[in-house]
């Protein structure tokens, strides 16, 4: 199985700026309102109802054998099991970032665009489903206190919405016709259920289905993408169980580069992957009935929140210093 790159553009100020000759954005302008990349201070009025329906519930816990998993949770048990427990089973609230905050409302922002007929889906209109996202989000208590400074606030929205200018350099808007957006899912795979919320399927026009993910993390290098497919594998697995039809391929859009990674998928990667979930639900399963969580250190507990009660950390803290001569 091989990871197609399609599209890759090293600078995004360059995507931004090349949007903004084809798609005619309004140019960045200090103190602007209203609507184009450089305009990040509408954040007042009366705005739509927030869908804050990204929060997965679990229902495993050290009494309880495994019930439900979602495609993020299986993730975190084949990166680290420990990580898995923090999160699953002791349930950690961590910190919201700036980061999570950003790709919150991004997806907030595309999920939308498509509410919209295709002439409409222009970025003045994705960066003002953006505002009107934030806007909703920085009033619930978990965004409140995200920015210590206006100023602050004011250069994530800024380089969020160039971000989000990129989005028009990968796909063209008006030629997507989503078949589902933001799709919850919860599937019995025969003794497995599995429970996740799909960004967006596409039926092309030759009836061939086609999962996409948004990402507004970096891209991995290409010799490392085939592993960042594991969750969207899943989810065309529960899309072959509800509807009889399996996709033929999955995408990764990655606004940070922007770079989109294709992957085909056939029935083979499909029964494949089906195993592989069987075979890790099962993993669980014996972790939490003996309450074994090793942790697997590696490159991604720079990002993790947990560090700091991490085992495989604190064995390291524990080691004497060594003296210095
Ligand atoms: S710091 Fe690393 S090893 Fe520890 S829980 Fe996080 S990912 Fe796992």
């Amino acid at each position: 199985m091989s990871v197609q790159r399609v599209l890759s553009v090293s600078s995004v100020r360059l995507a931004v700026s090349c949007a903004a000759v084809l798609m005619n954005i309004t140019p960045p302008a200090e103190g602007r309102q209203g609507t184009g990349v450089g305009s990040f201070r509408d954040l007042t009025g009366v705005f739509a109802t927030p869908n804050l329906n990204c929060v997965i519930p679990v229902s495993y816990s050290r009494d309880m054998p495994l019930e439900t998993l979602s495609p993020s949770r299986a993730s975190d048990f084949k990166q680290c099991p420990q990580l898995f427990k923090f999160r699953s089973i002791d349930r950690i609230p961590e910190p919201v970032t700036i980061y999570q905050a950003r790709g919150t409302t991004a997806h907030l922002a595309l999920q939308d665009l498509y509410d919209f007929s295709p002439e409409q889906r222009t970025p003045e209109a994705l960066f003002d489903l953006f505002r009107k996202a934030w806007t909703d989000l920085r009033a619930t208590d978990e965004y409140a206190d995200l920015f210590a400074t206006d100023e602050e606030e004011r250069s994530w929205g800024i380089e969020s919405l160039e971000l989000l200018a990129n989005y028009f350099a990968i796909e063209n808007p008006v030629e997507v016709a989503p078949l589902e957006r933001e799709m919850d899912m919860l599937e019995d795979l025969g003794g497995i259920t599995i429970r996740g919320i799909l960004d967006r399927i596409d039926e092309l026009p030759d009836g061939d289905l086609v999962i996409t993910d948004y990402k507004t993390g970096k891209a991995p290098p290409e010799r490392f993408a085939l592993s960042a497919f594991f969750a969207l594998k899943i989810y065309a697995l529960l899309i072959r169980h509800k509807t009889g039809r399996s996709p033929v391929e999955v995408r990764l859009l990655y606004l940070n580069g922007p770079t989109l990674y294709r992957l085909p998928i056939s029935e083979g990667h499909l029964n494949g992957m089906e195993q592989q979930l069987r075979a890790l639900w099962a993993a669980i399963d014996r972790a939490i009935d003996t309450g074994s969580f090793p942790p697997r250190p590696g490159p991604l507990c720079d990002w993790c929140s947990f560090q700091d009660r991490c085992p495989a950390f604190a064995v390291e803290a524990d080691q004497p210093l060594a003296s210095s001569a």
